[in-house]
């Protein structure tokens, strides 16, 4: 058994910046955030790591202007993708060598049933994520190499997880567990576990703040529409419903990702068009909801499309907003009392007309679009509802690594002020 070696807590008490890594496949995204006001020093990406054509943008937000630097050609691994961010931040006098550097955040898309919090990376934790691969075989193992990386950087740091899958880990068992035999479930740790759960605690919190009342005392339900979408139901601060399941294929229309589809439909895609599993998995996850129905996942392009009479797109668009509605009507029935219906990412907070569309006809559950403040464009929370609608609905810009921030500074705060040794970075495994 390996021990964990820890630092003592108040060896950091003056550090207030918290490194945000979101690490994907062939990417990753990072923010250098200062907790003392919550605002942004540096922010950058790195994609097409491992390929010739790898690119890195850096752009400082401690000066004037923002201006992006960028570099291109090979950068090898996530490793070479690590260093090069650090030396960027390092030029612009925010090297993560600082003593200010409290530690580093991590976005980890699956955290099964285990991981209800944020967490402090230790040898055992990270052993959980590997166990949790087959159920997020594309995410976890990214997420992993992000932390083995970050933790080769700075050993002496706390690094913590913070899951996609948390906030969801409130639902109750017969929201959670899907009606298949309980064994066979159980046994492959088959159920939903719902993601984008950082973005969905985020914007509820919000909303309830955009409300002007308490977490505790609002039921809202949250329309998470970017690339990937899912929608969730919040009751009280505390996630009751969500429609993401075992992994993020089920429930909305997405960009490229189906959605909601009968099982059979796989069955059906092996045995009559004789498609691999493989195949059908790429159809499902690449080729399908906006894509697979029209050719575009860009709501711009696709908006821009039915302006010049383009009837896939319209098809694609009706397709889109009719699953949203039938979401928001069971979610209704789920919470049976609703405060807000909030829009959040790129497609919620960017497009009107779905917003419009989606709330259209639903005069009877008490929700209505102001047209005049649904087209107001903006980055700050906002009602586009009219004062007289019993139910609020608004538009709540995300920020899952400022959420990610919070929690990483949170967690490391309360092991500080409780005088706690936190466990820092591994390097032998
Ligand atoms: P996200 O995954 O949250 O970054 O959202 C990405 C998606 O947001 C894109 O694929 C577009 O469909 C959509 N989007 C971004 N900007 C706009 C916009 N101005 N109007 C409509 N849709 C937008």
């Amino acid at each position: 058994m390996t021990t964990t070696p820890t630092k003592k807590g108040s060896a950091a008490v003056q550090a207030r910046r918290v490194l945000v890594l979101n690490s994907g496949s062939s990417s990753v995204k990072y923010q250098l955030l200062d907790m003392n006001d919550r605002s942004r020093l540096a922010i950058g990406l790195v994609e097409r790591i491992g390929e010739a054509t790898s690119r890195l943008l850096h752009t400082p937000l401690t000066g004037g202007d923002a201006e992006t630097r960028e570099r291109t050609g090979r950068i090898a691994d996530h490793a070479a993708a690590l260093q090069a961010a650090a030396e960027e931040l390092a030029a612009d006098g925010l090297g993560l060598d600082s003593p200010e550097l409290a530690a580093i955040g991590h976005r980890v898309v699956h955290g099964g049933l285990r991981f209800t919090e944020p967490t402090v990376v230790t040898d055992e934790v990270l052993k959980e994520i590997e166990r949790l691969v087959p159920v997020a075989p594309l995410h976890n193992p990214a997420n992993i190499t992000g932390i083995r990386t970050a933790q080769a950087l700075r050993p002496d740091l706390p690094q913590v997880a913070v899951f996609d899958t948390a906030f969801h880990t409130t639902m109750p068992e017969y929201v959670a567990r899907y009606a298949i035999d309980v064994e066979t479930a159980d046994a492959h740790r088959i159920r939903r576990y719902g993601f984008h759960g950082t973005s969905h605690a985020y914007v509820s919190r919000k909303a309830a703040e955009l409300l002007g009342r308490a977490p505790e005392e609002v039921n809202v339900i949250v329309l998470h529409l970017g690339n990937g979408a899912s929608a969730s139901a919040v009751a009280g601060g505390r996630c009751v419903e969500t429609s993401m399941g075992l992994t993020p294929l089920e429930g909305l229309v997405m960009g490229t990702r189906s959605g909601d589809i009968d099982p059979a439909v796989t069955f059906h895609l092996k045995r009559v068009a004789g498609m691999s599993t493989d195949e059908i998995d790429v159809l499902l996850n690449k080729k399908s909801g906006l894509v697979g129905l029209c050719g575009d996942n860009d709501m711009r392009e696709i908006r821009r499309r039915i302006d010049e009479g383009d009837e896939r797109a319209a098809l694609a668009f009706n397709i889109y907003v009719h699953r949203l509605k039938k979401y928001i009507g069971a979610y209704s029935a789920v919470l049976g009392r609703v405060d807000a219906v909030v829009f959040t990412a790129g497609v919620g907070e960017n497009s009107a007309p779905v917003r419009e569309a989606a709330i259209a006809g639903l005069e009877e559950l008490g929700l209505v679009v102001d047209a005049g403040l649904n087209a107001v464009r903006s980055g700050e929370p906002r009602l586009i509802s009219p004062n007289y609608a019993r139910v609020a609905v608004a538009v709540v810009p995300t920020d899952e690594e400022l959420e990610i921030a919070d929690q990483t500074f949170a967690l490391v705060g309360r092991a500080e002020s409780a005088g706690q040794e936190m466990p820092v970075g591994q390097v032998d495994n």
